[in-house]
C-alpha cells in the first residue's frame, strides 16, 4: 500500500471527533435509532458506499474488493440507555432521560470511520467486508432481526470491538472460547385471587428461592440468581391480589442454568399451598455466549502485538454478563475485544450517568479494525 492505514486514520481523527461528538449529544434508545439511521445513512450515500436495512433502524454496509472471495463482518452497535446523562461534558446528551452510556457512539464512529477509509483503499483489498451498524443490543433484540433477515449470508467471520473505561486508553482485552454468561430467569406471577395479600406471598417466594439456591450451589460456583423487579397487578386498598416477580439468571456454566430453573419452579411449587394460592412460573430462553474462536483471538491478538505492542493487550477470564454479538458467533466464527478508553485514568463501570469513554479512543479502534482486516486477508 502506498500510503499507510494509520495516515489514513490520522487525516480523519478530527472527523471521528466531530462525528462523536454528534452521536453521543443525540443518542437514541434501542430499534427506535432513527436520526441515527439517517445520519449513518447520509455519509454511506455521500461516499457511494452501497448498504442494505434491516429490521427498524439497522444498516449493513458492503465495501467489494478489488479480488479475493473471503468476507469478513464488523460489527458495531448504535443504540443508546434510558440513563439521564451526568457528566458535565461540553457535547453531553441533548436528550432528556436518554445516555449513550455504553460507548456506542464510539462504536458506530468505529464503523463509520472503517467505512470511509476501506472504500478509499478498496482497490487493495483482496476480500470484502460488511460493516454492521446494528440497533437495540442494549434490549438484546437487533443481531436477532439481522441473521433473520440472512443479511450476513456468506460471512467467513466476524468481529467486534466493544469500549470500556474500565482499562486504560489504549489497551486491548480478550480471551479463549467463553466471554461471557448464559442468561435467562423468569417471571413469577402471584394470584390470590383476594384470599391473602400477594406481597406478602411475594416475600416468602423470594426467601424461599434464596434458601433453595443456597441448598443446591456451593459458595464456589459462580452464579447469579436474583429479582429485579416486582410490581404489583390488580392493586385494592385491602391488599394486593396480583403480583409479578421477576428474576434474572446468569451462569458460566450451562448446566447450572437448568438447575437454577428448577429452583424457581420449585420454590413456586413451596409456595403456593401454603397461601392457597396460584403460582404461574414462565422462564425465559436461555441466551447464548459470547464465544471466540482460537483461531481469529489468536489473529487479532498478533495484530494488536504487531501494531500497537504487546503491552496493550491483556488476556481476561468470562464476565457475567451478556452482548447479543453472541448470536452472531452461533454460526459465524470470530471474536469479541473489549478495548480501554479510561480518561485520564478515571475507571468507571459503564451503564452509569457518568460513564464516558475518551475520544482518543477512536482513531486506536479504528486503525485495529482496518490492520485486522487486512491481516485477515492476507
Ligand atoms: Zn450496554
Ligand atoms: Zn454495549
Amino acid at each position: 500500500m502506498n500510503k499507510k492505514i494509520s495516515e489514513y486514520v490520522k487525516e480523519n481523527s478530527d472527523f471521528f471527533t466531530a462525528v462523536r461528538h454528534h452521536l453521543h449529544e443525540n443518542p437514541e434508545l434501542s430499534c427506535k435509532e432513527y436520526e441515527t439511521h439517517k445520519y449513518i445513512a447520509s455519509f454511506l450515500n455521500s461516499w457511494q458506499i452501497p448498504y442494505e436495512k434491516a429490521g427498524e433502524t439497522s444498516i449493513v454496509a458492503t465495501i467489494r474488493g478489488k479480488t479475493g472471495k473471503k468476507t469478513i463482518a464488523i460489527r458495531g452497535d448504535i443504540d443508546a440507555l434510558p440513563i439521564q446523562e451526568k457528566t458535565g461534558l461540553p457535547w453531553q446528551s441533548k436528550s432528556e432521560g436518554v445516555m449513550h452510556a455504553c460507548g456506542h457512539d464510539v462504536h458506530t464512529t468505529f464503523m463509520l470511520g472503517v467505512a470511509k477509509i476501506l472504500n478509499e483503499v478498496r482497490e487493495q483489498l483482496t476480500g470484502n467486508v460488511k460493516i454492521i451498524f446494528q440497533e437495540g443490543e442494549e434490549i438484546g433484540a437487533g443481531a436477532k432481526k439481522i441473521m433473520d433477515e440472512k443479511l450476513l449470508h456468506g460471512v467467513d467471520t466476524i468481529i467486534a470491538l466493544h469500549d470500556t473505561q474500565e482499562l486504560d486508553l489504549g489497551v486491548f482485552s480478550l480471551g479463549y472460547e467463553t466471554m461471557s454468561s448464559y442468561g435467562s430467569g423468569g417471571s413469577f406471577l402471584i394470584d390470590t385471587e383476594g384470599k391473602n395479600n400477594a406481597i406478602i406471598v411475594a416475600g416468602e417466594l423470594v426467601s424461599a428461592v434464596t434458601a433453595i439456591a443456597n441448598q443446591r450451589f456451593s459458595k464456589s460456583e459462580q452464579i447469579v440468581l436474583v429479582p429485579t423487579m416486582i410490581k404489583t397487578e390488580g392493586f385494592s386498598e385491602k391488599m394486593a391480589s396480583r403480583v409479578r416477580v421477576v428474576y434474572n439468571s446468569r451462569t458460566l456454566n450451562l448446566k447450572n442454568e437448568k438447575v437454577m430453573q428448577k429452583v424457581l419452579a420449585d420454590a413456586a411449587k413451596n409456595i403456593a399451598p401454603l397461601f392457597d394460592c396460584k403460582i404461574r412460573l414462565e422462564l425465559r430462553k436461555v441466551g447464548n455466549v459470547v464465544y471466540n474462536d482460537r483461531y481469529f483471538t489468536n489473529l487479532a491478538a498478533d495484530v494488536i502485538k504487531t501494531h500497537f505492542g504487546p503491552k496493550s493487550l491483556i488476556f481476561t477470564r468470562p464476565v457475567m454478563s451478556g452482548e447479543d454479538f453472541s448470536l452472531y458467533q452461533k454460526t459465524i466464527p470470530g471474536v469479541f475485544i473489549h478495548i480501554g478508553g479510561a480518561v485520564n485514568k478515571e475507571y468507571r463501570a459503564l451503564h452509569t450517568s457518568k460513564t464516558c469513554v475518551d475520544d482518543k479512543i477512536l482513531p486506536i479502534g479504528i486503525e485495529f479494525l482496518l490492520q485486522y482486516v487486512f491481516a485477515y486477508f492476507s
